[in-house]
């Protein structure tokens, strides 16, 4: 291990922050983290057409949202082309590279001919030997890397293991187009050497590049960066990943109401075990990471088994960091600006009062949002279908009844309420489920809610009397 890691994620702000891209920015601060290491944020932005300041933001505030911090500056390649140039100029110089005046027809021609004989190998080399003096008028050159035309191109992955690329299967490859714009692959070389990275870790769809990549680190004498490139994340039927599989922004899964650190918990699985642990602070994933140990197959993605995780850290999170994750969220979720609007001293207090037992029943903070709707909830409440069904004529004279029985509670807790509640089912020989029922259709307009004492409590003396009278008929 060299004396100090230096990591980098390197997205293309061509898109959102992916769930694929935020695993690998997860495997790159976790391995910076283990080895006391940086981990640098590049941003690939020299496509111009397709790279965007709204995606540049969204990869920012996703990384961000999944507490994965980057080290220094965020670097821009595009602000990099000079030195790529310059690159690219000295291979030229050293006769490393040479200029191609080929024309785009000599080139689709090219590569015709090419695929037609079954070769991989593409650019035939036309420029390669030949005096620049016969170069014809007008065409601006591009610059190309003089590849090795024999032998091999050898990579030791840490995950895929060796891997051989046949030198005569590689074309001479661009590095400058005739335009002077840096290509990709010069890009990526020049920044991960300037930038001192000793490790790049990646998804494997980059593999066939570093073949390309290695040439060019062997041209310019240096030294390759360890390589480890992770599988992708495919679908739970293993094909590639679909919008409904889970093939969404980081953004999306902050609006559905995941939390970040179950978020990485998840994607560190995914591929990636130590044992059967399934659960991993952040100090453990750090301890216990090693990017050897990621698989070479396809990550699975399961939502079910993400819905799981998550519950549990909901379960375990602090009711008052809770709070905080509800209202955070709420700008998050759509149809949602309104109980942001509720939200004040008060209400937090009763969301934190009902929180031990809201959380045990949330997978997602969306779960827990429409869980504490009924504290929300405006008087007189909207009856959802089933309480609607269940306030009959009936047992709205036995909530008029409850009513009074409540009224006569002086010091209002759950404890007190539920002794009134007890002793009026006694008197009137009823179950205390017969009771109940009514009662939380009456408070909560529907079903199911948390312990019926407890929504008495959170919702307070006022509120839980004024929305049984909203319901009684006498
Ligand atoms: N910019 C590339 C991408 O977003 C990553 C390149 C790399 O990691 O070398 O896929």
């Amino acid at each position: 291990m060299p004396d100090s890691v230096v990591t980098r994620f390197a997205p293309s702000p061509t898109g959102f922050l992916h769930i694929g891209g935020g695993r690998t920015a997860l495997f790159n601060w976790l391995f910076a983290k283990k080895h006391g290491g940086k981990m640098l944020l590049r941003i690939e932005d020299t496509d111009r057409e397709r790279s965007t300041e709204a995606a540049i933001a969204a990869i920012l505030d996703g990384l961000k949202w999944l507490e994965l911090n980057w080290d220094g500056e965020v670097i821009h390649q595009y602000g990099l082309a000079a030195r790529h140039r310059e690159v690219a100029e000295q291979l030229l110089a050293e006769g490393k590279a040479y200029r191609c005046y080929a024309t785009a027809e000599e080139l689709a021609a090219m590569r015709e001919k090419a695929r037609a004989e079954g070769r991989t190998r593409l650019y035939d080399g036309m420029w390669r030997d030949r005096d620049p003096a016969t170069a014809p008028a007008g065409v601006k050159p591009a610059i190309r890397l003089r590849a090795p035309l024999t032998g091999e191109t050898v990579v030791e992955d840490q995950v895929q293991g060796r891997v051989v690329w046949q030198n005569e299967n590689l074309d001479d490859l661009v590095l400058l187009r005739g335009d002077g714009t840096p290509t990709y692959m010069l890009a990526v070389v020049v920044d991960d050497h300037d930038m001192g990275v000793t490790h790049v870790i990646r998804g494997d769809d980059h593999l066939i590049n570093t073949a390309r990549q290695k040439q060019i680190y062997d041209a310019m004498g240096w030294p390759l960066p360890s390589m480890s490139h992770i599988p992708l994340i495919h679908g739970p039927d293993g094909s590639k990943l679909s919008k409904r599989h889970g093939a969404l922004g980081i953004e999306a899964y902050r609006a559905m109401g995941y939390l970040p650190a179950a978020l990485r918990n998840y994607l560190l699985r995914l591929g990636w075990g130590h044992g059967d642990q399934e659960i991993f602070s952040t100090e453990e994933m750090i301890a216990a990471f090693d990017i050897k140990d990621v698989g070479r197959a396809a990550a699975r993605f399961d939502f079910a088994k993400l819905e799981n995780l998550n519950g549990h850290y909901i379960r375990h999170s602090d009711d008052r960091s809770l709070v905080k994750m509800f209202e955070d969220v709420l700008d998050y979720v759509p149809g949602r600006a309104e109980l942001k609007a509720k939200l004040n001293d008060g209400t937090r207090a009763q969301l934190l009062k009902a929180m031990p037992s809201l959380k045990e029943r949330a997978k997602t903070l969306i779960e827990l949002i429409d869980g504490a709707d009924f504290i929300f909830a405006d008087r007189p409440l909207q009856l959802d279908p089933k309480a609607q069904a269940l306030l009959t004529p009936e047992s709205r004279k036995l909530t008029g009844q409850l009513l009074s029985a409540l009224e006569k509670v002086e010091t209002w807790n759950a404890a007190n309420t539920e002794a009134a509640l007890r002793s009026f089912a006694e008197e009137n020989s009823l179950k205390l489920g017969a009771v109940a029922q009514p009662l939380r259709a009456a408070l909560t307009g529907r079903t199911t809610s948390p312990g019926i004492f407890e929504v008495l409590d959170v919702l307070g003396r006022q509120e839980s009397l004024g929305r049984l009278k909203d319901q009684t008929t006498t």
